[in-house]
């Protein structure tokens, strides 16, 4: 399974390149102007992220390893490997949906996942763009989700292979036909799905919180469609110039008046 971790980073890393191209030559909304800028800004919020990533995935690594000892969780089922794989995958996509749904209905966890949302050019490189106090929470939280299901660094490592390019797509700029929107999003959340999520408007930027799966917003209500994405402005109210979008005021946001 050695070979998990540098393909995980390959897929990451060749699927954001070749949205990020695609978005040139098909984008949804045109005439985005300052592509590379916007791009810098946003990967420069992830650089100070894998600061926390890269040590919290070690660490994560060995914890995960000791506890399988002393408590299997969904492993003390002996399901056949491929349907334990296949059920833990499942259970840490419906962590990920239930903790992006904490994240916009708890104000404090709100102050610092609006810096995601507050991108008013959605594309590819906003899939990468999360404050580093979200990501230090989230890396917290899925700790001991992770030891109760039972999943291993491999499951988790399958999982963020199959869940990186799902989510960078469905933040990127590009134009696809409605009809294969629609085919998709039975399956996996898609760029008309997250670009609801992305509204400036509150009532529906609380909506379609899934990662990998679109299945979890229809089963717990969440899922919001009948919106004219032609003409919704992404990002959040009296947030956008450029001022605010500079890194280090974004990394400040959250704590205004804390
Ligand atoms: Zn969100
Ligand atoms: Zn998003």
């Amino acid at each position: 399974m050695d070979y998990l971790l540098p393909l995980s980073y390959i897929t990451t890393v060749t699927g954001g390149i070749l949205l990020w191209i695609l978005e040139g030559v098909i984008p949804f909304f045109a005439n985005r102007k300052a592509r590379g800028t916007h791009a810098a800004g946003n990967l420069s919020i992830a650089g100070v992220n894998l600061l926390i990533l890269l040590p919290a995935g070690i660490l994560m690594a060995g914890i995960l390893e000791q506890s399988k000892s002393f408590w299997p969780g969904i492993r003390s089922l002996d399901l056949p490997v491929f349907v334990q794989t296949i059920v833990i995958i499942l259970l840490i996509d419906l962590w990920m949906y239930s903790w992006h749904r904490m994240n916009h209905t708890v104000d404090f966890l709100w102050r610092f996942h609006a810096v995601h949302h507050s991108d008013p050019s959605m594309d590819v490189t906003t899939a990468w763009r999360f404050h580093y106090v979200e990501i230090l929470f989230s890396e917290m939280l899925r700790l001991p989700v992770f030891i109760l299901i039972g999943a291993g660094i491999q499951e988790i490592l399958i999982y963020s292979m199959l869940m990186t390019p799902v989510i960078e797509f469905h933040h990127s700029n590009i134009s696809i036909s409605s009809s294969t929107d629609r085919l998709l999003r039975t399956v996996i959340p898609t760029p008309m799905m997250h670009r609801v999520h992305h509204s400036v408007v509150r009532e529906e930027h609380d909506s379609n919180y899934g990662s990998m799966l679109s299945f979890w917003d229809r089963f717990f209500g969440s899922f919001k469609s009948n919106i004219d994405i032609r003409n919704l402005t992404l990002g959040l109210q009296n947030e956008s110039s450029p001022e605010q979008q500079h890194l280090a005021a974004l990394l400040k946001r959250p704590f205004h008046n804390l």
